[in-house]
């Protein structure tokens, strides 16, 4: 099956008992037993939940992975992940991360006794000198948040896999539907299933998707021991929004494109992200990875404080000033004070992400209403 079909189609049956052809919402807990463990596969809602096993069967398909494991949230996502390792156990991540992993790795694991060590991945060959004996994971975001940068999904995976080192790739803000990790080597994809998967601003989930038998079952045993589920509801929500994930992130890319090039050479912006640019340093990599060029783009202005940052975040009407990504709405945000607080100055800075750095989520709506509300508010 191709992608536009697995979406609306892959672990999705008509309800056996009534014919609906949409899941129903399995809103329970508990589920009666004939005699003592003479069940119909399902005991309690958080081991197993059909609106959940139905959503979890999609995502796999989406990412051509055998096991899809759901979660609350991305982060609880990323938790059950740091939940494989042990006090003494390392992880090279990437530097320019989502705040919020950047935070659990630091405030919460570190606390644990793992150590994660955060560089630059633009050339795969940078992380060889940083993997030891104790490096058990390596930590790939692309394209990075919110600076876009690429990363050699594949060469990073060969450099791991020789070396027994499992590789984790957040695809959040490819979506399944323009780059597929676990085609090129990775052992985990994670996804905030917040962003386009649900597309609709109206769920937070996470999900992790895998090949391998032994990370599943020791994710899944995670799941049920540490109980981070998603509800029926939001799992059901997630499925209706993957049915037109293709149609949202096909259009979305190519609003961005449009936008990024006409953004370009505006007077008042210093440089702007995008990885579709030739000029982009990882443009070639991107064009081999990813199916389109993605819908976030970013740039920072001459004048670059947050006051002049600021000025135009205020401005815009359809843009929404906003954290988050990936909807049906276009956004607009100032990593610096929002998505990114959490990382100390110094290290954003060094990782590109200076004040004045203004993210887009551009969405479905009219281009030329998008291009006129941002001109408006750049002046
Ligand atoms: C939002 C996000 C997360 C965290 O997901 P939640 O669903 O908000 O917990 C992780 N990684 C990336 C890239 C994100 O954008």
């Amino acid at each position: 099956m191709k992608f536009e079909t697995k979406a609306i189609h892959a672990g999705v049956t008509p309800d056996p008992s009534t014919g609906a052809i949409m899941t129903p919402i399995f809103q329970t807990s508990t589920y009666v037993q004939a005699s003592p463990g003479d069940h119909k596969g399902f005991e309690y809602s958080r081991t197993q939940n059909p609106t959940r096993q139905v959503l979890e069967a999609n995502i796999a398909a989406l990412e051509n992975g055998k096991y899809g494991i759901t979660f609350s949230s991305g982060l609880a996502a990323m938790d059950a992940i740091m939940k494989l390792l042990r006090p003494g156990d390392e992880i090279v991540s990437t530097n320019d991360l989502y705040g919020g992993s950047y935070r659990q790795m630091r405030q919460v694991y570190e606390n644990f006794g793992i150590q994660s060590t955060f560089i630059s991945m633009a050339q795969a060959e940078t992380i060889i000198p940083f993997l030891s004996e104790k490096t058990k994971l390596i930590w790939i975001e692309t394209p990075t948040n919110p600076t876009l940068n690429i990363i050699d999904i594949q060469a990073i995976c060969k450099i791991a896999r020789a070396k027994g080192i499992w590789t984790v790739v957040d695809n959040t803000f490819a979506s399944p539907y323009l780059q597929n990790p676990l085609d090129l080597g990775a052992d985990i994809v994670l996804h905030s299933a917040t962003k386009y998967i649900n597309g609709h601003s109206d769920v937070v989930l996470g999900a992790l998707i895998t090949n391998s038998d032994e990370l599943a079952a020791k994710l899944s045993f995670i799941q049920n021991a540490t109980g981070a589920v998603p509800g029926p509801m939001d799992s059901f929500l997630t499925i209706r929004g993957i049915k037109t994930l293709h149609i949202r992130v096909q259009r979305a890319c190519e609003n961005a494109a449009i936008i990024a090039k006409h953004l370009q050479s505006h007077p008042k912006i210093k440089n702007i992200f995008w990885p579709g640019f030739e000029s982009h340093p990882n443009h070639a990599i991107a064009a081999k990875q990813m199916r389109l060029f993605g819908a976030m783009i970013s740039f920072d202005l001459h004048e670059d404080t947050f006051e002049a940052a600021n000025a135009i975040l205020e401005k815009t009407h359809l843009f929404a000033l906003a954290e988050s990504l990936g909807g049906v709405e276009s956004l607009i945000g100032h990593p610096a004070s929002m998505t990114h607080a959490s990382i100390p100055r110094e290290e954003r800075i060094k990782a590109g992400l200076h004040d004045s750095l203004i993210r887009l989520s551009v969405g479905i709506e009219n281009v030329d209403d998008l291009i006129a509300d941002l001109d408006a508010a750049l002046g």
